[in-house]
């Protein structure tokens, strides 16, 4: 079983196995949580990344897949980069969602990492309604079989941490 955790904080000051990047599909870099890890954890993610478009991502990383780098010099082994959807009026992406929790355990089930720290994927500039991203991602999270020993949910406010906590009473 998965235990989850809720901070209200900077995801890149967290000491965890893997640290979840909210990343665009291009991989190489942009606003929010996806500049602040490549800000804090410097050059080498970057490197891992083109890496990355060089080989088996040409097109970038599709919405709702995960993918690993170094986590350079932040207190993590690994970033997991993942894409959320960005929020639509008018189809239901719900289900690209999800699959960013889904598919980042199941990466870190292939690392091996026992903890792993989320950031609000989808809800800043992607534009998710936060108590609607954050019923999302405890339900997934909940529902998930994986081996990893603890999920932090990384807030970076507190209307965002209220949300999350919300769905875990
Ligand atoms: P997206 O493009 O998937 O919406 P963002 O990075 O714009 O991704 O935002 C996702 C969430 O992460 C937002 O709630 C935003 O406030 C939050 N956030 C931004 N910077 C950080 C950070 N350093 N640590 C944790 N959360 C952050």
């Amino acid at each position: 079983m998965t235990a989850i955790e809720l901070v209200q904080g900077d995801i890149t000051r967290q000491s965890v196995d893997a640290i979840v990047n909210a990343a665009n599909s291009s991989l190489l870099g942009g606003g929010g949580v996806d500049g602040a890890i490549h800000r804090r954890g410097g050059p080498a993610i970057l490197d891992d990344c083109r890496k990355l478009r060089a080989s088996d991502y040409g097109k970038g990383l599709p919405t709702g897949q995960a993918v690993a780098t170094t986590a350079g010099e932040l207190d993590a082994q690994w970033v997991i980069h993942t894409v959320g959807p960005r929020f639509s009026h008018q189809e239901d992406r719900s289900e690209l969602l999800a699959s960013c929790y889904r598919e980042s355990l199941r990466v870190a089930d292939e690392l091996g990492a026992r903890t792993v720290a989320f950031p609000a994927v989808s809800a800043g500039i992607y534009g998710w309604p936060m108590e609607d991203a954050a019923r999302i991602a405890v339900e997934t999270v909940r529902a998930a079989q994986s081996a990893v020993e603890e999920v932090r949910f990384v807030l970076f406010d507190e209307r965002a941490y209220e949300a999350f906590a919300a769905q875990l009473r």
